[in-house]
């Protein structure tokens, strides 16, 4: 099993132009601020896999990733887990004196994993995070969580008072 690590020297893996290697890796992101409440990533690390290959000038990357997010459902609350595959891709090409074609994560030829792993993870979790997609959410009238219910759940309501007068004014 491979040893969890956030930083990789690119020089070490010694390629050529055209050359290219594939790493497994493991790793434990920093947690997620959503909707002012924390997601984290457990004590598991998330299993990925870094491929590089060397171009003329520089390496091209691409990260993937399957993690698993812990933190509460944002419909109804409840603490769930979250699964999402991620994908990303960076190209650094230092001496093309084009900033597009230089990575945030790599400095001196030294790519940070983790920090381009939050990043990609952060784009890829979903806006709602759900604790199954069709969550029935919380009962307005008493915050029960309406997944827990079997059938109809209902309140009887009191007549509104003010209905009753509309009526009669309608009438
Ligand atoms: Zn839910
Ligand atoms: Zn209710």
């Amino acid at each position: 099993m491979p040893a969890p690590f956030n930083t990789i020297d690119l020089t070490t893996l010694a390629l050529k132009p055209g050359e290219g290697r594939r790493l497994d890796l493991e790793l434990i992101p920093e947690p997620l601020e959503l909707g002012g409440e924390t997601y984290d990533f457990g004590s598991e690390p998330a299993r990925g896999r870094l491929e590089v290959s060397r171009t003329a000038s520089g390496h091209a990357m691409r990260l993937s990733l399957t993690a698993k997010l812990y933190g509460q459902c944002m419909r109804c609350l409840a603490p769930s887990e979250f699964e999402f595959e991620v994908e990303s891709r960076e190209i650094d090409q230092p001496g093309s004196g084009d900033e597009e074609l230089a990575s945030p994560y790599v400095v001196e030829d030294e790519l940070d994993i983790s920090a381009w792993a939050h990043d990609a993870i952060a784009l890829a979790v979903p806006v709602t995070l759900l604790c199954r997609p069709d969550c029935a959410g919380l009962c307005p009238e008493c915050g029960i969580s309406l997944n827990d219910i079997e059938g109809e759940h209902r309140h009887e309501r009191e007549p509104d008072a003010r209905w009753a007068k509309l009526r009669e004014l309608m009438d």
